[in-house]
């Protein structure tokens, strides 16, 4: 069986398109500026050279068009025509309450999907899109949908409702959801499988850092706390967003800078976090850089980063009575060994020990504490477009 996995964004589209009997990826490749001038589709077959294509591409449906020409071409193509597309797993970030699993996707759960666009405004309307792109283009082909909330949805109460009035949630559903899902479902799994141990008996932490960050406080394969909530923005710091801080800050802007609500959500979703902090970049690259050479306020805006991960750590442990194992995953989680190291610092109390040189790795499955340390370190590196090819691949053969 093959899935083409696709994952669009405002304006742009990711895919994967993989041999399910292998688990392999075929092509992968990601569209950018959709809607926009200079679209251009950057296609890359496994056994073969990268190809950028450029046209217009003012919709998602032109954009998943290339993506198709670009699967089936003669020159880069990697099969000989779309009916070797066997289903679609599409990522779509928001599910409210509805769906605690992936779903074949029918018109109840587009139903339902649509009806999700207020909790998600900036990312559930693409996702749409490119399901419908899909139906148009590849009619009959059965879809997945693959959400970032479900993993979470297992959270208890205590967990999930915010300590306002009771009656908002009930009116406006207003409470934890958490995001990333697809990726801390995919890392605890493999670190269980590392460990040689069952889920059942063991206690996690999954660090998911990159751009956009969260973790997760896994107890018996379940997520039973999470640091994103209503949205993406609570938390840790991150590469935009500011993460937790004092809601009064918001009227307290509003009244000082004249800005209205859309003016400080803006701020704290785009000009926030290790952005806002260093007044270097979001991208940690640089401020890693940067405060090498120096820039102080690029040293506190990764001391801030990595005391904020810490801080989660020590609760969730407290939260679970306990940790057997801390992953690392992510951009920065799987990249940065400075990171890594920050934030285990100081840890040693609960029993954490991580090996410098074992530490020093980019990228690869491997446990970086050292032998006697009580709980287990390891980077996995995460694989949001595996876990939707798998999920699709089973629910389409049910
Ligand atoms: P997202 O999917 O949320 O956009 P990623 O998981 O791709 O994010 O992570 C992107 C982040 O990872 C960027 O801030 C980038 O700087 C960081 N990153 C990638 N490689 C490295 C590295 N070698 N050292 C430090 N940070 C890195």
């Amino acid at each position: 069986m093959k899935v083409l996995v696709i994952n669009c964004g405002s304006s742009s589209l990711k895919y994967q398109f993989m041999d399910m009997e292998t688990e392999g990826v075929i092509a992968k490749g990601l569209v950018e500026r959709i809607g926009i001038a200079g679209s251009i589709l950057k296609h890359q077959p496994a056994n073969g050279e990268k190809v950028d294509i450029e046209k217009p591409m003012p919709t998602h449906k032109e954009a998943l068009q290339y993506v198709m020409d670009a699967l089936i071409d003669k020159d880069y193509g990697v099969i000989k025509n779309m009916s070797e597309i066997n289903a679609v797993g599409h990522r779509v970030v928001h599910a409210g309450e509805m769906f605690a699993s992936s779903v074949v996707i029918n018109e109840e759960v587009m139903k339902a999907l649509r009806g999700c666009i207020d909790l998600a405004p900036l990312h559930n309307p693409p996702n749409i899109l490119g399901i419908e792109a899909c139906k148009e283009l590849i009619p009959g082909v059965p879809m997945v949908a693959v959400f970032d909330t479900a993993f979470h949805q297992t959270m208890p109460k205590r967990s999930y409702i915010y300590a306002i009035p009771y009656e908002l949630y009930d009116k406006y559903k207003i409470r934890r959801y958490g995001f990333h899902g697809t990726s801390h479902r995919y890392v605890s799994e493999r670190a269980a499988e590392l460990l040689g141990k069952s889920l059942e008996d063991i206690k996690l932490i999954t660090c998911h850092l990159g751009n956009g960050a969260s973790v997760a406080a896994i107890e018996k394969g379940k997520s039973v706390d999470t640091s994103m909530g209503f949205t993406p923005l609570e938390g840790l710091v991150m590469g935009t967003r500011s993460g937790d801080m004092d809601p009064a800050i918001v009227k307290y802007l509003m009244d000082k800078e004249g800005l209205d609500a859309a003016g400080v959500d803006n701020l704290l979703n785009k000009k926030s976090g290790v952005l806002g902090i260093s007044g270097v970049s979001s991208d940690f690259r640089d401020i890693e850089q940067a405060a090498e050479k120096g820039n102080l306020r690029a040293k506190l805006a990764l001391e801030i980063f990595s005391y904020r991960v810490k801080k989660y750590i020590g609760a969730y442990a407290a939260a679970m009575g306990g940790v057997d194992a801390i992953i690392f995953t992510a951009g920065l989680g799987e990249n940065s060994a400075m990171m890594r190291e920050e934030v285990c610092q100081g840890l040693e109390f609960l029993g954490v020990n991580i090996d410098k040189s074992k530490n020093n790795v980019r990228g690869k499955e491997t446990d970086i504490s050292t032998a006697d340390s009580k709980v287990k370190v390891l980077l996995i590196p995460t694989n949001e477009e595996l876990v939707i090819a798998r999920d699709t691949k089973e629910l389409i053969s049910k």
